[in-house]
């Protein structure tokens, strides 16, 4: 499994401070939420992770290879699923979803479909598809549950626990269902006006809400 390490992390818009003095880690192997009511800054940290965003100060690694499930998933909706998915392994020039399907079989299934006529559970699948396309160590989910029904939502939060605890997948999963995250989360931190104001165990976050 791969690292995160955010330190001293500011971003800014403008004279707007989306992160201010952020630091937190994910271990190898760890499956840590990242919870905060909207705003907080959640989604800035997982683009400044990826890239997309530069920090005015501070650093946000990643040790091993980073996958980023975006909020709102941006998949290509006139592509088909399998489409979408090898322009998931673009950067790593991989072509062949046969290990994806075997991880998630649900995919195969779904393959010559169009992803935009998909149900949003399945959408997510899809994207979550296409992330582990590039052969990722570290995956970071914005926002697994946004749109979903409460069991669909489970069942993807299932298939993330099998790829943590079976394949060593390091995962960063942002939330704003502090219940979800803190039902397959070991750890958690808690992000408000972008500042961590709480950080610990699940076990320990949940009965001091
Ligand atoms: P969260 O993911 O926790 O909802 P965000 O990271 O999306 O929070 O947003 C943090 C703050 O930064 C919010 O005040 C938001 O309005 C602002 N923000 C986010 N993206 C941009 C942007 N591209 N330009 C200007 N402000 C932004
Ligand atoms: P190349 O084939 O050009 O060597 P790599 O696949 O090794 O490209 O990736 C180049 C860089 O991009 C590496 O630092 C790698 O960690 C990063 N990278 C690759 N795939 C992704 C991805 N899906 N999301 C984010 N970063 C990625």
């Amino acid at each position: 499994g791969g690292t995160i390490e955010v330190a001293g992390l500011v971003v800014t818009y403008g004279s707007a401070t989306a992160l201010d003095h952020v630091t937190l880690s994910v271990r190898a192997g760890e499956m840590v939420a990242l919870l905060g009511p909207n705003g907080a800054g959640k989604s800035t940290l997982a683009n400044t992770l990826s890239g997309i965003v530069t920090p005015a100060s501070g650093t946000a690694r990643t040790g091993g290879r980073l996958a980023h499930i975006p909020e709102g998933r941006q998949l290509f909706p006139d592509l088909s699923v399998e489409d979408n998915l090898v322009l998931g392994g673009w950067r790593s020039r991989a072509r062949d979803p046969s290990s994806v399907y075997d991880l998630l079989p649900r995919l195969a299934e779904l393959r010559r479909r169009r992803a935009g006529v998909l149900s949003g559970g399945e959408q997510q699948m899809v994207a979550f598809g296409r992330a582990l396309m590039s052969r990722p160590d570290v995956l970071v989910v914005d926002e697994l549950s946004l749109g979903l029904a409460p069991m669909v939502t489970r069942d993807l939060a299932a298939h993330l626990v099998a790829l943590n605890r079976e394949r060593g997948l390091t995962v960063l999963l942002i939330e704003q269902n502090a219940r979800l995250a803190f039902g397959v989360c070991e750890r958690a931190y808690v992000l408000e006006a972008g500042r961590v104001v709480a950080e610990g165990p699940c076990a320990e976050l949940a009965a001091n809400p």
